[in-house]
């Protein structure tokens, strides 16, 4: 009798290590592919943006099934009966592909088109830098459609958060901003 309870603990214990297993899978499974990512569509070699399904993903993983889906792509609008082959580049390498961390990227190295700042680590919960476009209007990322960033990178230059503010008031404000003529204080304060 007692090797029986014996038994039944040692297999209910068995299960339970398998269930957390499976969800750790299934968490990290979620946290990997959740979030926009930017992909070269391999039917016409051009830029979609993509999203995975990650919590259908990580409900297969519980079930140790893996398999991942798309749950939208900038495409599906014209392209419907899409096999979604552009998936193996999510696999590869799926952070690489994530929208945030091609514009991290982009930033890196540069320097701000206004005060010519160097950009260092990003903090997108405060200050979020923008870009200039090329009408020189500053702009937020959230004003760029993810299918069109990649064109975007190649077109638009890099702009710090104080930049953009001061861009965004005097655009906004013109009235408090008059040309005055260039003075040599005013001058060497710019160079
Ligand atoms: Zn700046």
């Amino acid at each position: 009798m007692s090797l029986m309870i014996f038994l039944l603990i040692a297999a209910g214990s068995l299960g339970a290590i398998y269930l957390i297993i499976r969800l750790v899978r299934a968490v990290r499974v979620y946290l990997t592919f959740r979030g926009n990512r930017l992909v070269s569509c391999p039917e016409n070699h051009r830029p979609a943006a993509v999203r995975v399904a990650a919590g259908k993903a990580a409900l297969r993983a519980v079930a140790g099934k893996e398999q991942l889906r798309l749950s939208s792509c900038s495409r599906w609008a014209e392209r419907q009966a899409c096999g979604q082959p552009c998936l193996a580049q999510i696999e590869e390498a799926p952070k690489a592909c994530l929208v945030w961390t091609i514009i991290n990227r982009w930033y890196q190295g540069e320097r701000c088109a206004y005060c010519r700042k160097l950009f260092g680590e990003i903090h997108w919960h405060d200050h979020p830098p923008a870009l200039l476009n090329r009408e020189c209007k500053t702009i937020e990322w959230n004003q760029i459609a993810p299918e069109n960033l990649q064109e975007a990178l190649g077109t638009h230059r890099p702009v710090c958060w104080s930049c953009h503010m001061a861009e965004t008031f005097r655009r906004e404000h013109p009235e408090k901003f008059v040309d005055r003529p260039s003075t040599p204080l005013r001058m060497s304060l710019y160079h």
